[in-house]
């Protein structure tokens, strides 16, 4: 009997695309993405990929026309479709965030109150308004939402930011989060247990990716008599390995660190007397 594929929707081009296609070659499943390609079948893994519209992707998921789905968490908020989600990818890092023009005086959120704001995700404005006890006008527009109040369409917007610049070009100024947002990984309610299981094959393997993108993998070369002080910076997954260096009186230690302390590591590591240092990225880590 055939074996059934387990169906995966990515976002076809656009800001999570080149993320997600990564994400699912890094954990060693290969297939081709070429341009225009609405649909691949990966060579080495059950998986069958489709490249759709990312608002779009809740739906298919939802309905099962696909089983499992890469989207931000903000699309997943506005769509409000009857799906799980099964783990946070770590990318597509945003905010969805009410701005004003910087002339506006705006002092709190009840400044808003019969105000026209401009979005693109009306369903989750419309939630945190309520929510603030605010009474506002939403606007409802597909794209281009930061040039609104320029063209006298709307006082305020809601709109994802990141670095924050585009705001800052079209003279606006952040007030409010409305919700910090990433790129998920969703499935279908009731997936058959066969599909379930290579589901879980991945899941497994993304984990063991996230993990290798938080971590460094560290070597150095350390004298003998500050071993000690050198191994009590380093954590490592259990203790780092010491190993004796041709040289007498010094050895090789190797540990993993996380990606945040890294440089604050490395410099006390210096400070103690550590020579040679290598850092190296870690393709997988599996715990
Ligand atoms: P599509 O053509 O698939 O509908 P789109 O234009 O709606 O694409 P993109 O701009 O590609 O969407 O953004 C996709 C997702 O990337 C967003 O929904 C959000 O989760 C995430 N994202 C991360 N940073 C930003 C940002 N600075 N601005 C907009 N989206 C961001
Ligand atoms: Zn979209």
């Amino acid at each position: 009997m055939n074996k059934q594929n387990l169906k995966i929707a990515v976002q076809k081009s656009g800001r999570l695309s080149e993320d997600s296609i990564d994400l699912l070659k890094t954990c060693g499943i290969s297939f081709n993405n070429g341009s225009g390609k609405l649909k691949s079948v990966a060579q080495d893994f059950p998986l069958e990929i489709f490249f759709l519209r990312d608002d779009d992707i809740p739906e298919y998921v939802a309905d099962g026309v696909a089983d499992i789905g890469m989207v931000g968490e903000n699309v997943l908020a506005e769509a409000e479709k009857d799906v799980e989600m099964c783990e946070r990818l770590g990318f597509g890092k945003c905010r969805l965030a009410l701005a004003v023009p910087k002339s506006f005086e705006y002092q709190s959120i009840k400044n808003l109150s019969g105000k026209r704001v401009a979005t693109s995700y009306p369903k989750v404005l419309g939630r945190f308004l309520e929510k603030n006890d605010v009474t506002a006008e939403i606007h409802t527009i597909s794209g281009s939402v930061e040039i609104a109040p320029s063209i006298g369409l709307a006082d305020a917007v809601c709109d994802l930011v990141s670095s924050g610049s585009t705001l800052f070009t079209n003279n606006l100024r952040e007030v409010e989060v409305v919700m910090t947002s990433e790129a998920v990984l969703i499935q279908r309610k009731n997936l058959a247990a066969d599909l379930h299981t290579i589901l879980e094959k991945l899941v497994f393997r993304i984990r063991a990716v996230k993990a290798a993108r938080q971590n460094k993998y560290i070597l150095l070369n350390a004298p003998n008599e500050k071993l000690e002080e050198i191994i009590n910076i380093l954590p490592g997954i259990k203790s780092p390995t010491v190993m004796p260096l041709a040289e007498t009186g010094w050895s090789s230690v190797h540990s993993v660190i996380n990606e945040n302390d890294f440089w604050e590591i490395v410099e006390s590591l210096k400070n103690k007397g550590a020579e040679g240092i290598l850092v190296l990225s870690i393709d997988q880590m599996i715990s």
